[in-house]
C-alpha cells in the first residue's frame, strides 16, 4: 500500500497555547517500502505516525493511501514501545485477539495464531502469559498481534527502544526477516541513526519542532541486510550523511527545552 501525504501540518492547541508539531510534510512511501524515520524529541514523529494511521486528524494537507483496500480488516497497525500486550491473555490469546474481534472462525485464527508464533520462534511458550517472558519475547509478541490482522501498513513507533543492545540487533534482523516474507509497508520511527540505516530502504530526517523534512537519505545497501554491513565503509557514509544532516535540529532541540 502507498502511502501520499501532501503538505501536512498539525497544530495543537493545550492550555491556551498553540504548539505547531508538524509543518509541511509531503511525502511519498512506496509500496512494500520500509521507511525510517528520525529526529529530534518533540519533532513530531508521533504524531506523524498516527496521522498516517488515522488516530489523528491533520490540521491541513490531505493523506492517501493507493491500492487495492481489502473490505475486511484493519489497514495499519501499530506497534509501540510499551508493548501493550493484555496481561490476563497468554501469548497465543494476545496473537489472536484481533481476529476474534473480527469474528475470524475459531480454527482459522488458532491456525493464523499457531503460524505466527512459529514465525516469531516463540512455540513453547503459547501458553505464558506476558510477565513471564523477556522484554524481546513481549515484543516479538506484540509485533505478531499486529501482523497477525493482516494490516497493511505497519507503523512502529521506538519499537525496540526499551531493550537491551543485543536483544535490540537481534530483533532488528528478525523483523527484516519477517519484513521480506510479507512485504508491508512500514514507517519505522527510531532515534537511533544506526537502527534507521540498518532497516530502511531511506531513511527521512526531521527537523525540531515544527517537524519539517529536514532531508531524506537514500539507503542503498542490499538486502537481506547483515551485521557485518554494519562495519561496512558504505554504511558508515550513509551514517554520516544521516549525522551531518540531524546534529544541528538536535542541538536546536535541545536549546529549545
Ligand atoms: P516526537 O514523537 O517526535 O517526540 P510528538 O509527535 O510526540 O513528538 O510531539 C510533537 C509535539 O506536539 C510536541 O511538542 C508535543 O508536546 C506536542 N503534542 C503531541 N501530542 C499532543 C497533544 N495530544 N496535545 C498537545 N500537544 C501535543
Ligand atoms: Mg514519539
Amino acid at each position: 500500500m502507498k502511502i501520499v501525504l501532501e503538505s501536512i501540518c498539525k497544530e495543537f492547541f493545550s492550555r491556551g497555547l498553540r504548539v505547531e508539531a508538524l509543518k509541511n510534510i509531503s511525502l511519498e512511501v512506496e509500496d512494500g517500502e520500509f521507511l525510517t524515520v528520525l529526529g529530534p524529541s518533540g519533532s513530531g514523529k508521533s504524531t506523524l505516525l498516527f496521522i498516517i494511521g488515522g488516530i489523528e486528524k491533520a490540521s491541513l494537507g490531505k493523506v492517501s493511501f493507493h491500492g487495492e483496500r481489502r473490505s475486511s480488516g484493519p489497514m495499519s497497525a501499530m506497534v509501540w514501545q510499551q508493548y501493550a500486550l493484555f496481561p490476563w491473555r497468554t501469548v497465543k490469546e494476545n496473537i489472536i485477539f484481533g481476529n476474534e474481534v473480527r469474528g475470524i472462525p475459531k480454527h482459522e485464527r488458532n491456525r493464523l495464531a499457531d503460524q505466527f508464533i512459529e514465525l516469531i520462534q516463540l512455540k513453547g511458550f503459547e501458553n505464558h502469559y506476558p510477565h513471564e517472558l523477556s522484554g524481546g519475547m513481549q515484543q516479538r509478541v506484540a509485533l505478531a498481534r499486529s501482523l497477525c490482522n493482516d494490516p497493511e501498513i505497519l507503523l512502529m513507533d521506538e519499537p525496540l527502544a526499551a531493550l537491551d543492545a543485543q536483544t535490540r540487533t537481534l530483533m532488528q534482523l528478525e523483523l527484516l526477516k519477517i519484513w521480506s516474507q510479507f512485504q508491508k509497508t512500514v514507517v519505522y520511527v527510531t532515534h537511533s541513526i544506526e537502527e534507521a540505516v540498518l532497516l530502511g530502504d531511506r531513511v527521512v530526517i526531521l527537523t525540531s519542532r515544527p517537524g519539517q523534512i529536514k532531508e531524506i537519505v537514500k539507503i542503498d545497501l542490499e538486502r537481506p541486510r547483515t551485521l557485518d554491513m554494519m562495519r561496512s565503509q558504505a554504511f558508515h557514509k550513509i551514517s554520516d550523511l544521516a549525522w551531518g544532516a540531524i546534529q544541528d535540529e538536535l542541538l536546536k532541540a535541545n536549546s529549545k527545552k
